[in-house]
């Protein structure tokens, strides 16, 4: 169905930024681009009622990597580009607490801990004291601290399973948020600012011709092809709709929470072979997801393997039930550094946000902003 002149006119057409993806990234972006100028009129379409992507089905970790994690953005990137997007999640981390404050994100300074387990079938090895200080001294410029990581004694923590634990190595330095809270006052602040954000409608594609266009539609109607002054498009795990060309590739990734589990106290987040399988706890339930690098396909199979780590590390769980399961999708490529790139005159994308888009997403969001008004197409 085609959009009424008053809908095109109000919402839509001819706006200074419109954005596409309402997630962190989209929604981050819009914020700064209308503190910097306030006269622009800026959308964002989303097409999910809520958001949809990684931003409202992530795990909540606010989390910089683990060593082992650490260790392989190294050796994927070198030395000095890892410790930039390192330093990329760990300011994210500082901006998304200032800009919306701890209380609104339910932020819990829980710690972290990274296990390697008995008899788990893992290539990840720990890393020996050698290691774990090369580790530390690297990554001292971005923390401020001596000692990121250390290796300690799983017996600390009541709940685990320590027989099960052939090694711990912990961070206090790591935390926790309530995605949904997130989110939430992230949305509210953009509307607050005067952004219009539009949920239901898909765009279906994007070109300058000469100046910027998109084509958007109610859900899978035909689109009809709206003038934008600038378009930015922040759409992570699905970028590849919008932008064939780009390294991103859609990961899917599971996600468990149980009931509650009677007198469960706060656990540290927890990571397992180089952040592949995460676990942590809200409230009294816990959570388990990830898994992706075992190659499985069969739904079925992946949730019976996230159980039963999440049992191996806390036999409190078992016979708890699932309460909640649903899959969310990554936005991963050849390496873990996001991509910003100009796909046409007047059209960006900002995406590939990884495994830990919501540490960077604000950051980066921001600084695409910066980058369409340094040079706006109009
Ligand atoms: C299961 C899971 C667990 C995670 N856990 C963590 C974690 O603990 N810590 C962490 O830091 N990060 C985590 N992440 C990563 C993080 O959530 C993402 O990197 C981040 O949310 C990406 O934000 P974004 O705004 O780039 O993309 P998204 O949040 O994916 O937003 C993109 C939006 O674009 C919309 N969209 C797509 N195509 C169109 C279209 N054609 N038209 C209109 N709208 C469109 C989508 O509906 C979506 O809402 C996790 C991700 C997943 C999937």
């Amino acid at each position: 169905m085609a959009f009424s002149y008053w809908e095109s006119k109000q919402w839509i057409s001819d706006r200074d930024l419109l954005i596409v993806g309402g997630g962190i990234v989209g929604l981050s972006a819009a914020l700064r681009a209308k503190t910097l100028r306030p006269d622009w009129e800026i959308s964002v379409i989303e097409r999910h009622p809520f958001s949809g992507g990684g931003s409202t089905r992530n795990a909540g970790f606010a989390c910089f990597g683990s060593a082992t994690e650490l260790q392989e953005d190294r050796q994927s990137l070198g030395d000095k580009a890892a410790l930039e997007l390192v330093r990329k999640r760990w300011e994210g981390l500082q901006l998304l607490r200032e800009t919306l404050g701890d209380e609104a994100i339910g932020y819990q300074s829980c710690g972290s801990v990274e296990l390697f387990l008995k008899g788990f079938d893992s290539s990840i090895q720990a890393p020996t004291d050698d290691e774990l200080k090369d580790i530390n001294r690297w990554l001292q410029p971005v923390t401020g601290e001596p000692s990121t990581f250390k290796r300690t004694l799983a017996e600390g923590f009541i709940e685990m399973n320590a027989p099960a634990i052939a090694d711990c190595i912990a961070s206090p330095l790591e935390g926790s948020i309530d995605t949904g809270k997130m989110l939430g006052s992230l949305i509210q602040k953009v509307r607050n600012a005067g952004i219009t954000i539009i949920n239901g409608c898909h765009v279906k594609g994007v070109r300058s011709n000469p100046n910027p266009q998109v084509c958007i539609a109610e859900s899978d109607a035909e689109g009809t092809w709206f003038d934008a002054k600038n378009v930015l498009v922040a759409t992570n795990a699905f970028a590849k709709q919008l932008a064939p060309n780009l390294d991103v590739t859609s990961a899917p990734n599971h996600v468990m929470v149980t009931e509650p589990i009677p007198g469960l106290g706060l656990q540290p987040t927890v990571h397992l072979d180089a952040g592949y399988v995460y676990a942590r706890s809200i409230g009294e339930r816990l959570l388990i997801g990830g898994g992706r690098h075992w190659g499985l396909q069969n739904e079925s199979v992946i949730q019976k393997r996230l159980l039963q780590t999440l049992h191996r590390i806390w036999p409190i769980a078992l016979d708890i039930p699932i309460s909640h399961h649903w899959v969310g999708w990554l936005g991963v490529g050849s390496d873990r550094m996001p991509i910003h790139s100009i796909l046409s005159p007047g059209i960006h994308a900002a995406v590939r946000l990884g495994g830990m888009g919501v540490a960077m997403g604000m950051q980066f969001g921001n600084e695409a902003a910066d980058r369409i008004l340094k040079s706006p197409a109009k």
